[in-house]
């Protein structure tokens, strides 16, 4: 008798479908706007120089791959607190700190700990999300509510409706946002939306959870860290999702931490307790060699510097890309103030099958682009296809 009798077949993920579907194609001008990953001009996606340099030193260095120990390796868990949160924020005894097996691993242990803390708090999300943002809330054992987002109409926010929505949260909901380059609509709050929303927050007695996986792809590192520093900063709890598979390009090498700001001396050692309790029983410590990659970076002044120009040309081409397709299509001139990878565009399912199985180009069924999968090679063919299919 079949112990796995019982197993359904769980939908497949439609970009990873998409990616074999893509390799199957043999037309030369195939445009591969699907999968979310950084590409140059060439559409790679190359190891960046500061993090090949690092690995080096870390060859020659490492004496010893024994364990590290529930926070993992501690000085990259500090460097990358106080790149996300500043200095003062990150040293807070009120703010506890742990690496975590990429942003992913972050939010799911962020969920976790909500879960343990309060069954019966309602996570809001904005419609849409990042589609994984479901199953992990859902694996946690809490209940997720959509509230409005963005409004498909006008490739914008819909501020209003978001904060009527969030009109019915009760004190003790969790907030789920995007610290920048929302995905997948690249939609960004103006400062005051973001001053608004913290108002909010402090209102209704919403706890933030900020998933911040895109730091310095936005407008810099210190623009896109200002609003979760600033909710960090004025409400007595806050949580931070962070992730350096983005900004460092180490997506498979699972590099991350999580930040939770606690209330009392007490409260924060319980936090900690659960976290590295729940963190045990799931992947038991942190993968290593990322976050010490990324430790190493950051707190060599040449690497630091390295990296933080690799970071600023990512971010340069990808914005400057945004600007060459609001240039080219009238319609499409939100797309030039979004950012991040990511953009959604007005098209209807049928018409991303259509551009797909007529014009090679291939994009997540819900019009969502990764903006770094154009290139001057290949925008005119974009272009010229987009244009007739856009609602
Ligand atoms: N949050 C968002 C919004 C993301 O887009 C991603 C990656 N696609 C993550 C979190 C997870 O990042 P990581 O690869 O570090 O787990």
């Amino acid at each position: 008798q079949s112990q796995f009798r019982s197993l359904a077949q769980q939908t497949p993920d439609a970009l990873l479908g998409l990616i074999r579907l893509f390799q199957e194609d043999h037309r030369p001008h195939k445009i591969d706007l699907g999968v979310g990953i950084f590409r140059d001009d060439q559409g790679l996606t190359p190891v960046l120089g500061a993090v090949k340099a690092a690995e080096r030193i870390l060859v020659e260095q490492q004496d010893s791959k024994s364990y590290l120990g529930p926070v993992g390796d501690s000085g990259f868990v500090d460097l990358t607190a106080r790149l996300a949160l500043g200095d003062d924020l990150a040293t807070s005894p009120f703010l506890v700190r742990l690496q975590t097996p990429g942003g992913n691993g972050a939010l799911r242990l962020a969920f976790e700990l909500l879960a343990e803390a309060s069954k019966d708090a309602v996570v809001w999300v904005g419609s849409p999300t990042w589609v994984n943002h479901f199953p992990l809330i859902a694996s946690a054992g809490l209940e997720s509510r959509s509230h409005r987002f963005y409004d498909p109409a006008t490739l914008r926010i819909d501020f209003d409706g978001m904060m009527a929505d969030l009109g019915s949260a009760k004190s003790g909901d969790v907030i789920l946002l995007h610290g920048c380059c929302h995905n997948p609509s690249g939609a960004t709050f103006s400062s005051s939306e973001w001053t608004e929303l913290l108002a909010l927050c402090q209102r209704q007695g919403l706890l933030p959870l900020i998933d911040f996986a895109y730091h310095g792809l936005g407008d810099g590192l210190e623009a896109d860290a200002a609003p979760v520093r600033m909710f960090v900063e004025n409400l007595p709890e806050a949580i931070v999702a962070y992730s350096c598979d983005k900004n460092f390009g180490m997506y498979r090498d699972r590099v991350g931490s999580l930040f939770v700001k606690a209330t009392t001396h007490a409260e924060t050692d319980a936090v900690r307790s659960q976290l590295f309790g729940t963190a045990r029983a799931m992947w038991s410590m942190p993968p290593d060699h990322g976050a010490a990659t990324c430790r190493i970076i950051l707190s060599s002044p040449e690497l630091r510097s390295v990296w933080q120009e690799e970071l600023a040309s990512m971010r340069e081409r990808i914005n400057g890309l945004r600007k060459a397709v609001a240039n080219s299509l009238p319609q499409l001139s939100a797309v030039a103030n979004q950012r991040g990878l990511f953009s959604l565009l007005p098209v209807s399912k049928d018409a991303v099958q259509l551009l797909r199985e007529e014009r090679a180009i291939y994009m997540a069924p819900d019009g969502r682009i990764n903006i770094a999968g154009l290139s001057e090679a290949n925008m005119p063919h974009f272009v010229q296809s987009i244009s007739g299919y856009l609602s």
